[in-house]
């Protein structure tokens, strides 16, 4: 039996890791974590009965301890419940599967405590990093990607240890507003932007695909994963997400990872790496398919990306400004208080009146986040 903790789990990637879970019958939960949603945490307890498990505030905490009791799982809360969970003792894996910066801490302190990390929350590495990659490797701790994309290239990679790689072919479907200019995108609304072709996600990452600064976070994911210099990160647009990503090595060889848009296949790779399990999921029928296509990305139309580029270039706690404001425009947008084009402009207007801090530490970067919040209220 491997021992996991299950961090967001009442999120899209946490509900499909408990599938997994559900499927392949060796693996043990022992740790839940969710944010407000106790009532699919309290049917999580039912069902899996881990020994600890969180919600974000104390009330909630009380709520669900009234409805579980005393049993076998100790409730707790905030941020020192997240904690709690992601370092429990009996944890093998951590699946961090949060959503947003909230997730820097407890994957810095399940390094700390030696978990193997199945990496989902990608706004950890972008504003982190520098931080986490260093602590990881003095930990001996294996940071394995969930993200569908840098499990793809993980994959790509494996037996060719030791190979030069000329660059990492990064794919993206291109979102519900492929195609479109700006002018076309004016008025869209959040419920458009929520169309997403061909995944089904959590509402942050969808509407993020949508501006392509999901792209951007997962360059910088990428940077950081495979120490790649982001000038050897090519973006293509592959409008089908059949093909995940792909490593061009230096002989001129291209391997890509192939499949159906699922990610049950990536989030059980981490789990059960470098074992590839038997999963029940739609199969690639190529003669179905017919052709696959193939675009370059519009960094005019889609700013968010380029600014990516520029952030992690530039380094130091510029990532973490194109990070912040986009978590803090993203929801205003959700809110229904901007437009979608006053996304990537927020971003643009908080990185350019930043004062770079080349090597943040995490109170730094938590400083960052908050003067970054600071400045887009007072100019919204
Ligand atoms: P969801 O919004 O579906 O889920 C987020 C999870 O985090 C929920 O369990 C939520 O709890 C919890 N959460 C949110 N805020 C807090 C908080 N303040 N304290 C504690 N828990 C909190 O997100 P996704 O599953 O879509 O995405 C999770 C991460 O994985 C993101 O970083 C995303 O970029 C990445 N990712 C997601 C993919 C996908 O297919 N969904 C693909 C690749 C990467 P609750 O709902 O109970 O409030």
């Amino acid at each position: 039996m491997k021992t996991i903790a299950v961090i967001g789990s009442t999120g899209s990637i946490g509900t499909q890791t408990l599938e997994i879970v559900r499927e392949q019958k060796d693996l043990k939960v022992v740790a839940l974590s969710a944010g407000k949603n106790i009532d699919l945490l309290e049917q999580q307890i039912r069902e899996f009965e881990p020994k600890i498990a969180s919600v974000s505030s104390e009330q909630d905490a009380k709520e669900l301890y009234s409805r579980i009791g005393s049993g076998k799982t100790e409730i707790v809360f905030g941020m020192d419940g997240l904690i709690a969970c992601s370092t429990y003792p009996d944890v093998e894996i951590a699946v961090m599967a949060v959503v947003g910066m909230i997730g820097i801490r407890p994957v810095i302190e399940a390094i700390k405590a030696g978990k193997e990390i199945a990496l989902a929350n990608k706004e950890t590495l972008v504003t982190a990093g520098h931080i986490i990659m260093p602590l990881a490797a003095k930990n001996k701790v294996r940071i394995l990607p969930v993200d569908s994309e840098h499990s793809a290239i993980f994959q790509c990679l494996q037996g060719n240890q030791g190979s030069a790689v000329e660059k990492i072919i990064l794919t993206a479907s291109g979102g519900p507003f492929r195609g479109k200019k700006k002018e076309d995108l004016i008025n869209v609304t959040a419920s458009d932007a929520l169309k997403h072709p061909n995944w089904s996600m959590g509402n942050k990452i969808t509407i993020d695909s949508s501006t392509m600064v999901n792209k951007g976070l997962e360059v910088i994911e990428a940077s950081w994963l495979f120490t790649m210099e982001p000038d050897k990160i090519e973006v293509v647009i592959q409008p089908q997400s059949i093909i995940h990503s792909a490593v061009q090595y230096e002989d001129g060889g291209i391997m890509a990872q192939l499949g159906v848009p699922d990610m049950k296949l990536p989030i059980q790779y981490a789990l059960y790496y470098p074992i590839r399990r038997k999963l029940s999921m739609k199969r690639v029928n190529f003669f179905e398919l017919g052709t696959l296509q193939f675009e370059r990305p519009d960094l005019e139309t889609f700013r968010g990306l380029a600014l990516a580029f520029e952030s992690i270039k530039a380094g130091g706690s510029l990532p973490t400004v194109y990070n912040a404001a986009n978590e803090y425009a993203v929801a205003k947008f959700l809110a229904n208080q901007i437009k979608f084009l006053q996304i990537a402009e927020f971003i643009e207007r908080a990185m350019d009146r930043h004062t770079l801090i080349k090597e943040p530490d995490l109170e730094s970067i938590l400083e960052t986040e908050e003067r970054t919040y600071q400045y887009l209220d007072s100019i919204i």
